[in-house]
């Protein structure tokens, strides 16, 4: 099963660094499966842009079933913009989590997803708008766990996407069976830079391209070296710019990986002024996020549910080492980055559980072992791919005992 990785969000208000990177793990279903654990149910899913803002998500199941538990609720999203268009299908919201029931058993199930432009910290963005009638469409909560009465089946998926007519669809290039990534309907086609596809919204300021340009080029290069690894597939990285409200002196920007891919969401007045600071911010997330690319670019393994801090402050880690090496911040500006993760951990008094802590404890931890961020998660990707085994403390933990013992010797 695909694992998928977090998103982060930069909130900059008068640059006083309200930043926050939020975090993220969807579940992973791994591990045992019991001899009496039935097989996955195998689900066909279509979705179709049908209008400029509405789509309809299509679903054939191979068996009956009564119910999809779509999981936690994501803010609104699904009370606002879902639709079940299947006659005695009702979306159900119970406590935080949500999921389509239906007393009849259904083998098709239908639902008209209207655009949605809200978000909420810690979920991914369910769709981001492009200036130009582009949208990036986040395919993961159209997935769920199906019940067949009291019987429960997983989704196995097999996804298709068609456009309006002309439209471009692009389909994460690891969707995999429980339909991580983002698609992205739109008018453009993506353009190649260095090893990665990329869709900039027509409306990004020229010092926003410029950052993403040269950060995404030369740190994809340098993780290539220092990871002596390529990317199996090239990602698609889409920007979307969903608008200039509010004043020059807000913005906000979102990445998320997923699918192999990643979805940038830019929003605020504040976008259209340079400045020094928002650019190390945007080149530090796009560095951030791009660390999580080769994190789960693996044939298996990669990252799981549990332990946050491993990818998050492993990613901040590895991040500032490839700014650095790269001459994109130099060595104060890498050490001033640092020293607010530390700060910002003593105030979280070292809680790696918390959603900041998984960033700056995590960061922490990284910046005290005795290998360096960055043969450390080389020898961490390596672990994880032979063994199959997603990455996790005791997997840390043993490779900094071999490494110890190596120096010793
Ligand atoms: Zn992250």
């Amino acid at each position: 099963m695909a694992a998928l990785s977090c998103k982060g969000l930069v909130n900059m208000r008068f640059f006083s660094s309200i930043s926050a990177f939020a975090g993220l793990l969807l579940a992973a279903l791994i591990g045992t499966v019991h001899a009496a654990a039935p097989p996955p149910l195998r689900t066909k899913l279509t979705l179709t842009h049908v209008a400029a803002d509405k789509w309809r998500a299509d679903y054939l199941f191979a068996e009956p079933v009564t119910a999809i538990d779509l999981g936690a609720q994501i803010g609104p999203y699904r009370k606002m913009a879902w639709r079940p268009l299947t006659p005695g299908a009702t979306l159900v919201a119970d406590k935080d989590r949500e999921s389509i029931r239906s007393a009849e058993p259904l083998t098709r199930l239908s639902v008209e997803i209207s655009a949605y432009d809200g978000f909420d910290v810690g979920h991914y963005a369910p769709i981001d708008r492009f200036s130009d009638g582009g949208w990036d469409f986040y395919l993961g909560f159209l997935h769920g766990a199906l019940s067949q009465g009291g019987r429960k089946r997983t989704m196995d998926v097999a996804l298709r996407l068609k456009g309006l007519s002309g439209e471009t669809v692009i389909a994460p290039i690891k969707p995999g069976g429980d339909l991580a990534g983002y698609a992205y309907f739109g008018p453009q086609e993506p353009v190649r830079m260095g090893n990665v596809d990329v869709i900039i919204d027509p409306k990004a300021p020229a010092w926003l391209r410029e950052v993403l340009e040269e950060t995404t080029a030369k740190v994809s290069r340098f993780y290539e070296q220092a990871f002596q690894r390529k990317l199996s597939a090239t990602p698609l990285i889409s920007v979307a710019v969903v608008g200039f409200d509010g004043g020059p002196s807000s913005f906000n920007i979102k990445g998320g990986v997923a699918g192999g891919g990643i979805a940038y969401r830019l929003q605020g007045g504040g976008l259209v002024y340079d400045h020094p600071k928002k650019r190390s911010y945007f080149a530090s997330l796009v560095a951030h996020e791009m660390a999580h690319v080769w994190q789960v670019n693996l044939a298996r393994g990669g990252i799981g549910e549990n332990d946050s801090w491993i990818h998050e402050g492993g990613a901040e880690a590895i991040m500032l080492d490839a700014l650095q090496a790269t001459g994109i911040f130099s060595a104060e500006a890498r050490d001033q980055y640092a020293q607010k993760l530390l700060k910002e951990c003593e105030q979280l008094k070292d809680d790696l559980t918390v959603y900041r802590g998984f960033y700056a404890c995590g960061f922490k931890r990284f910046h005290g072992f005795a290998i360096a961020p960055l043969p450390l998660w080389r020898a961490m990707m390596d672990s994880s791919e032979a063994s199959g085994e997603l990455y996790s403390e005791p997997m840390l933990r043993a490779i900094l005992a071999r490494g110890a013992q190596g120096a010793a010797r």
